[in-house]
Parts: structure tokens; sequence; C-alpha cells
């Protein structure tokens, strides 16, 4: 299907440095974003080595949601190794959400706290649940999504590339249709604004571009508190 694709990072207001990376390869249908964390400029790291793992699939043929998760799979054990040999960079670790849209599929694979929506005529959903502390209060019934938001464990993840030998990937594949609308993103964007404020911003009839960055925009007039990525991918009428 052809697709319009847009992506951008932003540092936020409240950061001194850009720790998140993304990836968006349209001609193969590959997309994705990363955050990472850890001192010394540790993140960065981290968030790069996932994306450029994620990247390499661009060289293979079909590229599916089992070479997704393996490609997260492959980057844990990256990260591991670039940190078990530097003590900057021990206990560095990174969110990776990817989007693989191939033929009338769609497919994500995911760890971590960053998330993937998909926005399908006027409804916005989010297709990955966060691995967080947070997270499992709400599905818990213990918290509200309100109280999660604002909760002060609301970043504490409960899976990350990096942290673990072997990591979980949650994989969910669907059918794309005409004018679907996805949205990857970092919890820089998502600790700010409800889902109420990206429908809003996402259902605007304007470019891509024009609603990236109005997104980016009102993160940042909301504080901008971390850094904030995203990327937006529409499957034409
Ligand atoms: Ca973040």
């Amino acid at each position: 299907m052809p697709t319009q694709s847009f992506a951008r990072t932003d540092r936020g207001r409240m950061r001194r440095h850009n720790e998140d990376a993304f990836l968006a390869r349209p001609e193969v249908g590959l997309y994705a974003v990363a955050d990472g964390m850890g001192g010394h400029a540790a993140g960065e790291v981290a968030s790069a080595i996932a994306v450029e793992t994620v990247a390499a699939l661009a060289d293979d043929a079909g590229i599916d949601a089992d070479a997704a998760a393996d490609a997260i799979r492959r980057a844990n054990d990256a990260i591991r190794d670039a940190a078990a040999q530097d003590p900057d960079r021990a206990g560095m670790g990174t969110t990776a959400t990817v989007l693989v849209l191939h033929g009338e599929a769609y497919a994500v694979a995911h760890v971590g706290d960053s998330r993937a929506y998909l926005m399908r005529g006027d409804t916005l959903r989010q297709v990955t649940v966060d691995h967080t502390w947070v997270q499992e209060q709400v599905e818990m019934g213990v918290l509200s999504p309100m109280e999660a938001r604002r909760h002060p464990w609301s970043s504490v993840l409960t899976r990350a590339l990096g942290t673990e030998a072997d990591v979980d990937v949650d994989v969910i594949e669907g059918s794309a249709q005409p004018g679907d609308l996805f949205l990857l993103c970092s919890d820089g964007l998502t600790a700010v604004l409800t889902d109420d404020d990206l429908a809003d911003i996402l259902g605007a009839p304007t470019s891509l571009e024009t609603r990236g960055q109005a997104l980016i925009d009102a993160a940042n007039a909301g504080g901008g508190p971390d850094n904030i990525t995203l990327v937006l991918v529409q499957v034409d009428d």
C-alpha cells in the first residue's frame, strides 16, 4: 500500500540531551522509535543500537512481525554486549517500538513505554500496552489511567532492552486499511498529551508534517519535560 510518512525528534524543554532515536524507511515499510536511558550519554547509545539493529532488516527480503521481534532481541544482546565493555555504559537500556507495513498487513513489535497508535476514521486506539509498573496497577484496577499518568513512578519500566539477558517482545498484527494513520512515539509526547489531545491534533485536515509538528509543539507547550519523538505513517486513501 502506498504511504506517506513524517518523523521528527525534539529535545523538549527540560533535558540537556536527546536520548531518543527513530527510524523511517518507507521504501521497505519499516519504522521505529527507541527511548534510551542511562548516564554518561549511554541512553543515546542504547537507542541508537536498537534503531540500527532494526534498520539492518531493510536489507532482508520480506520483513514481517517475527523478523521485527528477532531484531529487537538482537538489539538487546548488542546493548548488553556494549554495556559489558564500557563501565560508563553499564545499565544502559532503551525501549523499542517497531512498525512493519507489508502488503495489506501491519505488525508492531514492542518493548517498553514508547507507544504505537492507530487512527482509523475518527477513532484513535493505542495498539501497544506500556510495560510500566503503573500500567500493571491500571490493569489490576488499583490506579485509574489519569492517576497512572500523574503517579511519581509513572516512568518505571517493567520491561526494557538492556536489562535482562532474555527480553519478551510483544507482537501485535492486523490488517491495514486505506486512510489508516499510525503514530509511533516516545513517552515525552504521551506524558503530556492525553489520547483525546492526540486525536484532536491527528484529526486535523492538514499535512502530516503540520500535524507532527503540532504534536511536538503541544508537548513543549505543556512543559516539554522529556525528549519528544514521533513517527507518523499514513496509508493513502
Ligand atoms: Ca522518555
